[in-house]
Protein backbone atom coordinates (compact mmCIF):
# COMPACT_ATOMS: atom_id res chain seq x y z
CA UNK A 1 0.00 0.00 0.00
CA UNK A 2 1.16 3.29 -0.65
CA UNK A 3 0.98 5.21 2.44
CA UNK A 4 2.10 8.49 1.39
CA UNK A 5 -0.23 8.59 -1.96
CA UNK A 6 3.04 10.25 -3.58
CA UNK A 7 5.75 10.26 -5.59
CA UNK A 8 9.54 10.51 -4.44
CA UNK A 9 12.17 11.47 -6.92
CA UNK A 10 14.42 9.64 -7.82
CA UNK A 11 17.10 11.86 -8.15
CA UNK A 12 16.12 13.28 -5.21
CA UNK A 13 16.84 10.43 -3.16
CA UNK A 14 19.98 9.80 -4.58
CA UNK A 15 21.10 12.91 -3.46
CA UNK A 16 19.69 12.50 0.14
CA UNK A 17 21.47 9.02 0.15
CA UNK A 18 24.49 11.24 -0.72
CA UNK A 19 24.41 13.17 2.58
CA UNK A 20 23.32 16.23 0.83
CA UNK A 21 20.90 18.75 2.78
CA UNK A 22 18.67 20.93 0.71
CA UNK A 23 20.02 24.27 1.03
CA UNK A 24 19.10 27.53 0.69
CA UNK A 25 20.07 31.19 0.51
CA UNK A 26 18.28 34.36 2.08
CA UNK A 27 19.79 37.74 1.14
CA UNK A 28 21.23 39.87 4.56
CA UNK A 29 19.12 41.98 5.87
CA UNK A 30 20.56 44.76 4.50
CA UNK A 31 18.05 48.27 3.51
CA UNK A 32 15.12 49.33 5.35
CA UNK A 33 11.63 48.74 4.03
CA UNK A 34 10.54 51.84 2.23
CA UNK A 35 7.17 50.76 0.87
CA UNK A 36 4.53 52.50 3.02
CA UNK A 37 2.48 50.22 5.41
CA UNK A 38 -0.47 49.99 4.03
CA UNK A 39 -3.80 52.14 5.91
CA UNK A 40 -6.09 48.63 4.90
CA UNK A 41 -3.16 46.99 6.60
CA UNK A 42 -3.37 48.79 10.04
CA UNK A 43 -6.79 48.88 9.83
CA UNK A 44 -6.31 44.81 9.76
CA UNK A 45 -3.69 44.18 11.96
CA UNK A 46 -3.81 47.20 14.23
CA UNK A 47 0.29 47.54 13.15
CA UNK A 48 1.49 50.70 12.06
CA UNK A 49 4.52 49.46 10.20
CA UNK A 50 6.31 45.87 8.50
CA UNK A 51 6.92 43.58 11.10
CA UNK A 52 10.48 42.05 11.60
CA UNK A 53 11.79 38.87 10.92
CA UNK A 54 9.51 36.92 13.50
CA UNK A 55 5.85 38.47 11.78
CA UNK A 56 2.98 38.55 14.71
CA UNK A 57 0.10 35.82 13.63
CA UNK A 58 -3.10 37.53 12.51
CA UNK A 59 -6.41 35.08 12.58
CA UNK A 60 -8.12 34.95 9.15
CA UNK A 61 -11.77 33.55 8.84
CA UNK A 62 -11.02 31.82 6.07
CA UNK A 63 -8.13 29.65 7.99
CA UNK A 64 -9.51 26.66 9.96
CA UNK A 65 -6.74 25.27 12.53
CA UNK A 66 -9.05 22.74 13.26
CA UNK A 67 -8.54 21.26 9.41
CA UNK A 68 -4.35 21.77 9.57
CA UNK A 69 -3.30 17.99 9.04
CA UNK A 70 -1.10 16.79 12.04
CA UNK A 71 2.18 16.06 11.84
CA UNK A 72 5.25 16.60 14.12
CA UNK A 73 7.42 19.69 13.86
CA UNK A 74 11.15 19.02 12.94
CA UNK A 75 14.21 21.29 12.50
CA UNK A 76 16.02 21.43 9.20
CA UNK A 77 17.74 17.64 9.03
CA UNK A 78 16.03 16.10 12.05
CA UNK A 79 14.22 13.36 10.10
CA UNK A 80 13.56 10.80 13.14
CA UNK A 81 10.04 11.36 14.30
CA UNK A 82 9.11 11.80 10.13
CA UNK A 83 7.16 9.27 8.46
CA UNK A 84 6.28 8.37 5.15
CA UNK A 85 2.42 9.63 5.40
CA UNK A 86 3.69 13.15 6.42
CA UNK A 87 5.19 13.47 2.67
CA UNK A 88 8.07 15.74 3.97
CA UNK A 89 9.94 16.72 0.91
CA UNK A 90 12.87 17.97 2.83
CA UNK A 91 13.30 14.82 4.54
CA UNK A 92 12.17 12.11 1.80
CA UNK A 93 12.00 13.71 -1.30
CA UNK A 94 8.12 12.96 -1.08
CA UNK A 95 5.94 14.75 -3.81
CA UNK A 96 2.49 15.11 -2.97
CA UNK A 97 -0.46 15.06 -6.10
CA UNK A 98 -0.96 18.63 -6.34
CA UNK A 99 3.16 19.63 -6.15
CA UNK A 100 4.45 21.17 -9.49
CA UNK A 101 7.79 19.99 -9.41
CA UNK A 102 8.75 19.87 -13.62
CA UNK A 103 7.68 21.49 -16.19
CA UNK A 104 7.09 20.07 -19.75
CA UNK A 105 9.87 22.46 -21.29
CA UNK A 106 13.05 22.94 -18.96
CA UNK A 107 12.48 26.31 -17.12
CA UNK A 108 14.41 28.26 -14.73
CA UNK A 109 12.56 29.70 -11.25
CA UNK A 110 14.35 32.11 -9.15
CA UNK A 111 14.09 32.21 -5.56
CA UNK A 112 14.68 34.63 -2.77
CA UNK A 113 14.78 38.28 -4.26
CA UNK A 114 13.74 40.77 -5.21
CA UNK A 115 17.23 42.03 -4.82
CA UNK A 116 19.60 45.00 -6.37
CA UNK A 117 20.74 42.17 -8.67
CA UNK A 118 17.02 41.25 -9.88
CA UNK A 119 17.48 43.76 -12.84
CA UNK A 120 21.01 42.71 -14.49
CA UNK A 121 18.56 38.85 -14.31
CA UNK A 122 15.55 40.78 -16.29
CA UNK A 123 17.77 42.46 -18.39
CA UNK A 124 19.46 38.85 -19.90
CA UNK A 125 15.79 37.49 -19.85
CA UNK A 126 14.25 40.11 -22.20
CA UNK A 127 17.33 39.83 -24.04
CA UNK A 128 15.50 36.11 -25.25
CA UNK A 129 12.12 37.18 -24.65
CA UNK A 130 11.74 34.60 -21.89
CA UNK A 131 9.06 34.98 -19.33
CA UNK A 132 9.85 33.17 -15.85
CA UNK A 133 8.85 33.23 -12.34
CA UNK A 134 9.99 34.31 -8.83
CA UNK A 135 9.31 33.57 -5.96
CA UNK A 136 10.15 36.55 -3.62
CA UNK A 137 10.58 37.01 0.16
CA UNK A 138 8.22 39.87 1.86
CA UNK A 139 11.12 41.58 4.05
CA UNK A 140 12.27 42.01 0.38
CA UNK A 141 9.31 42.72 -1.38
CA UNK A 142 9.05 45.83 0.82
CA UNK A 143 12.54 46.90 0.50
CA UNK A 144 12.52 46.39 -2.93
CA UNK A 145 9.14 47.21 -4.39
CA UNK A 146 10.56 49.05 -7.77
CA UNK A 147 12.36 45.82 -8.32
CA UNK A 148 9.39 43.67 -7.84
CA UNK A 149 7.25 45.80 -9.78
CA UNK A 150 9.95 46.44 -12.74
CA UNK A 151 9.57 42.87 -11.93
CA UNK A 152 6.18 42.21 -12.81
CA UNK A 153 6.11 45.29 -15.19
CA UNK A 154 8.84 42.85 -17.66
CA UNK A 155 5.60 40.19 -17.77
CA UNK A 156 7.10 37.41 -14.86
CA UNK A 157 4.78 35.38 -12.63
CA UNK A 158 5.45 36.41 -8.87
CA UNK A 159 5.01 33.52 -6.27
CA UNK A 160 5.60 33.55 -2.61
CA UNK A 161 8.40 32.51 -0.90
CA UNK A 162 7.15 33.21 2.83
CA UNK A 163 7.79 36.59 4.74
CA UNK A 164 11.06 35.87 6.39
CA UNK A 165 12.81 32.62 4.56
CA UNK A 166 12.32 30.09 7.74
CA UNK A 167 12.11 26.22 7.60
CA UNK A 168 8.52 25.86 8.20
CA UNK A 169 8.53 22.44 9.25
CA UNK A 170 10.15 24.10 12.63
CA UNK A 171 7.08 26.28 12.85
CA UNK A 172 3.93 26.02 14.53
CA UNK A 173 0.52 25.95 12.70
CA UNK A 174 0.43 29.87 14.02
CA UNK A 175 4.15 30.87 13.13
CA UNK A 176 3.04 28.77 9.53
CA UNK A 177 0.42 31.17 8.95
CA UNK A 178 2.03 34.33 9.79
CA UNK A 179 4.90 33.91 7.22
CA UNK A 180 2.23 33.38 4.70
CA UNK A 181 0.05 36.05 5.41
CA UNK A 182 2.47 38.86 5.39
CA UNK A 183 4.20 37.35 2.36
CA UNK A 184 1.16 37.79 0.97
CA UNK A 185 0.31 41.20 2.05
CA UNK A 186 3.54 42.82 0.88
CA UNK A 187 2.53 41.04 -2.77
CA UNK A 188 -0.52 42.59 -2.79
CA UNK A 189 0.85 46.16 -0.89
CA UNK A 190 3.40 46.25 -4.02
CA UNK A 191 1.58 44.09 -7.08
CA UNK A 192 -1.96 44.59 -6.18
CA UNK A 193 -2.13 40.79 -6.87
CA UNK A 194 -2.61 37.46 -4.58
CA UNK A 195 -0.34 34.85 -5.33
CA UNK A 196 -1.46 31.24 -6.37
CA UNK A 197 2.17 29.92 -6.65
CA UNK A 198 4.52 29.18 -3.03
CA UNK A 199 7.66 27.58 -2.70
CA UNK A 200 8.84 26.88 0.75
CA UNK A 201 12.25 27.77 1.79
CA UNK A 202 14.53 25.24 1.95
CA UNK A 203 12.28 22.96 0.27
CA UNK A 204 11.01 22.49 4.23
CA UNK A 205 7.56 20.95 3.36
CA UNK A 206 5.47 18.24 4.78
CA UNK A 207 1.44 17.74 4.46
CA UNK A 208 0.89 19.96 7.94
CA UNK A 209 2.78 22.81 5.72
CA UNK A 210 0.78 21.95 2.55
CA UNK A 211 -2.30 21.98 4.38
CA UNK A 212 -1.69 25.39 5.61
CA UNK A 213 -0.41 26.31 2.00
CA UNK A 214 -3.66 25.10 -0.01
CA UNK A 215 -6.05 26.99 2.63
CA UNK A 216 -4.06 30.29 1.43
CA UNK A 217 -5.55 29.00 -2.44
CA UNK A 218 -2.18 28.55 -3.13
CA UNK A 219 -0.01 25.83 -4.86
CA UNK A 220 3.54 24.33 -3.80
CA UNK A 221 6.02 24.24 -6.73
CA UNK A 222 9.47 22.73 -5.90
CA UNK A 223 12.15 21.98 -8.51
CA UNK A 224 13.72 18.55 -10.45
CA UNK A 225 16.77 20.38 -10.63
CA UNK A 226 18.96 22.05 -8.18
CA UNK A 227 21.82 24.26 -9.04
CA UNK A 228 23.03 24.19 -5.82
CA UNK A 229 23.93 27.93 -6.53
CA UNK A 230 23.93 28.95 -3.01
CA UNK A 231 27.14 26.92 -3.17
CA UNK A 232 28.98 29.56 -4.83
CA UNK A 233 30.21 31.55 -1.62
CA UNK A 234 31.98 28.49 -0.93
CA UNK A 235 34.95 26.36 -2.16
CA UNK A 236 33.08 23.71 -2.98
CA UNK A 237 30.66 24.44 -6.11
CA UNK A 238 31.93 26.58 -9.08
CA UNK A 239 30.06 28.07 -12.00
CA UNK A 240 32.10 25.39 -14.20
CA UNK A 241 30.18 23.11 -12.15
CA UNK A 242 26.51 24.38 -12.35
CA UNK A 243 26.80 24.95 -16.37
CA UNK A 244 27.85 21.18 -16.38
CA UNK A 245 24.82 19.80 -14.43
CA UNK A 246 22.61 21.83 -16.42
CA UNK A 247 23.97 20.66 -19.84
CA UNK A 248 23.74 17.30 -18.77
CA UNK A 249 19.92 17.78 -17.18
CA UNK A 250 18.72 18.92 -20.22
CA UNK A 251 19.96 16.01 -22.34
CA UNK A 252 19.06 13.56 -19.70
CA UNK A 253 15.78 14.92 -19.23
CA UNK A 254 15.00 15.82 -22.94
CA UNK A 255 14.73 19.15 -22.50
CA UNK A 256 12.14 18.57 -19.71
CA UNK A 257 11.86 19.93 -16.04
CA UNK A 258 11.96 22.97 -13.72
CA UNK A 259 15.20 24.57 -12.66
CA UNK A 260 15.71 26.12 -9.15
CA UNK A 261 18.32 29.36 -9.18
CA UNK A 262 18.55 32.48 -6.71
CA UNK A 263 18.47 36.16 -7.46
CA UNK A 264 20.02 36.84 -4.20
CA UNK A 265 23.80 37.43 -4.76
CA UNK A 266 25.71 38.70 -7.54
CA UNK A 267 27.70 35.23 -7.89
CA UNK A 268 23.98 33.31 -8.20
CA UNK A 269 22.78 36.26 -10.67
CA UNK A 270 25.34 36.08 -13.00
CA UNK A 271 25.54 31.70 -13.16
CA UNK A 272 21.77 32.00 -13.89
CA UNK A 273 22.35 34.51 -17.09
CA UNK A 274 24.85 31.83 -18.00
CA UNK A 275 22.15 29.27 -17.56
CA UNK A 276 20.09 31.29 -19.94
CA UNK A 277 22.32 30.87 -22.59
CA UNK A 278 22.30 27.11 -21.88
CA UNK A 279 18.69 26.01 -21.79
CA UNK A 280 17.73 28.91 -24.24
CA UNK A 281 14.48 31.57 -25.39
CA UNK A 282 12.14 28.56 -25.02
CA UNK A 283 11.20 28.51 -21.34
CA UNK A 284 7.59 28.49 -19.86
CA UNK A 285 6.29 30.09 -16.59
CA UNK A 286 5.12 27.91 -13.44
CA UNK A 287 1.44 28.33 -14.72
CA UNK A 288 1.89 27.89 -17.95
CA UNK A 289 4.05 24.40 -17.05
CA UNK A 290 1.18 23.32 -14.40
CA UNK A 291 -1.64 24.33 -16.67
CA UNK A 292 -3.23 27.35 -13.83
CA UNK A 293 -3.90 30.60 -13.14
CA UNK A 294 -1.02 33.27 -12.90
CA UNK A 295 -2.54 34.75 -9.63
CA UNK A 296 -5.61 34.21 -7.35
CA UNK A 297 -6.79 37.76 -7.69
CA UNK A 298 -5.65 40.85 -9.55
CA UNK A 299 -6.52 44.23 -8.24
CA UNK A 300 -7.91 47.03 -10.79
ZN1 LIG B 1 14.97 30.58 -0.60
Amino acid sequence: MNLCQCIILDRMVDLYQKNYHIEDLAPPATAAAVLPFPQWLTDFTGLKEWPGFDPPYIPLDFIHLDKIVDAPLHVQGSCTAVKLEHCSFDCINCIAPDDVYSCPVLSQTFDDGPTQFTTTLLNKLDEKSIKSTFFTLGVQNVKYPEVYRETMRRGHIMGSHTWSHKFLPSLTNEQIIAQLEWSIWSMNATGHHLPKWFRPPFGGIDNRVRSIVRQFGMQNVLWDMDTFDWKLGTNTRKEADILKDVREFKVKKSGKGMILEHDAVSATVNAATKVVDIVGSNQWTVPKCAGGIDYIKVFA
